[in-house]
């Protein structure tokens, strides 16, 4: 066994982290094992969760009923190729998706990630028009400050700065951004925040597939909250103009908001929507992209007869196995509730951070607490801080947040929102 020094010194010098150097100039903490809510390190520490391992892990590690179904399909198979073959926990998986989703989203494309289940989506979108007749629709309108993943396609609809862009050059697509949307999420609407998006759709919809926006908050892209009029009215005028809309809910999926899915706060049914991050509760990599009939049954009488993708370790068994679980679990207490809470107490703990010198808002939704700071906060520092307050959080740029597991007790997450106040309190 090598010792923690010799862990550490080969990860540093020879293991990518994800928007690391390398060697890693960042610290990382040795993780030993984790249970609830809790991150147990190598050291003997013990550190609450805040962000459920990027917004996946909304029951907690090592819960007993995703590990019950994980032992049981792995004793029958925990990979089969997924071409010419199927499954019960890919299609009890579908299933509980098209009854989970808006009522016209009803066919289930499953893939490993976020990232490619947007790559997917944007691909169906680009197909479509051309089985339809209209291959020139191949660009995409979203909104500045979005994120979508970091494959090329997604990448093409991240905003163009956070994404750092012209690092990219001539392979990275050029889509349409239209401004961020400005009205808040529980501000008065107003109907110039559409302007941008709006103009844009005027003068390009002859080349525009879809547009692509994480509806009502904006997560990696600056973890900002706007209003749900905003997705309404750009769903409107994406059927005025023959534009798909793709909703990409990888972050706010599965209750996060404080609905299922985040556009229902608009009484919105995309064309095409894409989940992952917390579907299978944090347990292993998977993410779907529905569709609408009206899509899908274009593609059999299309060039290709089919469509054009195809995973490797598409709709792995355990993977569908234990998100079945997790979604389970998840209809079998009342969520709404419990992400009341959380909003409640969030809202009442972090409220007294507006007043330190350091903030420049904060701000709640659901499940999701932000502390925005005037500056961009200093991670080598603030990270080893944060663990010695025994929390786990992970800011970046300006913002200090908190995402916690659902199963997460009242005075956890005080003593999350507590960390929180003492070390920007000393910015
Ligand atoms: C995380 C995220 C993605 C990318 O998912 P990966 O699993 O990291 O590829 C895409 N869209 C949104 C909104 C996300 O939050």
């Amino acid at each position: 066994m090598p010792s923690l020094e010799q862990l550490l010194n080969f990860d540093r010098l020879h293991v990518w982290h994800p928007y690391a150097a390398m060697p890693n100039l960042l610290p990382v903490f040795p993780v030993e094992s984790a249970q609830g809510v809790y991150i147990q390190l190598m050291d003997g520490r013990s550190l609450i969760d805040g962000i459920s391992s990027w917004w996946t892990c909304i029951h907690g590690y090592n819960h007993p009923h995703l590990n019950q179904a994980a032992h049981a399909q792995i004793d029958r198979m925990s990979h089969i190729m997924f071409g010419g073959l199927t499954h019960q926990p890919a299609v009890d998986l579908a299933m509980k998706l098209v009854a989970m989703t808006p009522a016209e989203l009803q066919q289930v494309f499953f893939c490993d990630s976020g990232s490619v289940a947007v790559e997917v989506a944007m691909k169906m979108a680009v197909q479509y028009w051309y089985n339809r007749g209209l291959p020139q629709k191949q660009r995409f309108l979203t909104i500045r400050n979005g994120y979508h993943g970091d494959t090329f396609a997604a990448m093409s609809a991240c905003d163009p700065v956070n994404g750092m862009h012209h690092l990219f050059g001539n392979i990275l697509t050029q889509q349409y951004f239209a401004d961020a949307p400005q009205i808040a999420f529980d501000d008065d609407w107003q109907q110039r925040d559409l302007d941008s998006f709006a103009a844009l759709l005027a003068a390009h919809h002859d080349r525009i597939a879809a547009a692509i926006f994480e509806p009502v908050v904006q997560n990696a892209g600056g973890m900002r909250f706007y209003h749900p009029e905003y997705v309404r009215q750009a769903k409107a005028l994406c059927e005025e103009y023959n534009v798909l809309l793709i909703l990409d809910e990888i972050a706010t999926g599965f209750g996060r908001t404080g609905k299922m899915f985040a556009c229902e706060y608009a009484a919105v049914c995309p064309d095409i929507m894409c989940v992952g991050k917390a579907l299978s509760g944090g347990f292993m990599s998977l993410a779907a992209t529905l569709t609408t009939r009206e899509i899908s049954e274009t593609f059999a009488a299309g060039e290709a007869g089919v469509f054009m993708h195809g995973p490797t370790f598409m709709a792995n068994p355990l993977a569908c196995a234990v998100s079945l679980a997790n979604l389970a679990l998840l209809e079998s207490y009342d969520w709404q509730s419990t992400i009341r809470s959380i909003e409640t107490q969030l809202k009442a703990e972090l409220e007294p951070c507006r007043s330190l010198a350091a903030v420049k808002d904060v701000r709640v939704l659901g499940a999701i607490g932000v502390v925005e700071l005037h500056d961009p906060v200093n991670m080598q520092a603030i990270q080893p801080r944060f663990v010695e307050e025994g929390v786990w959080l992970r800011p970046f740029g300006r913002l200090i947040y908190t995402m916690p597991p659902y199963i997460i007790q009242r005075s956890e997450l005080t003593a999350i929102t507590s960390a929180i106040y003492k070390i920007v309190d000393r910015i």
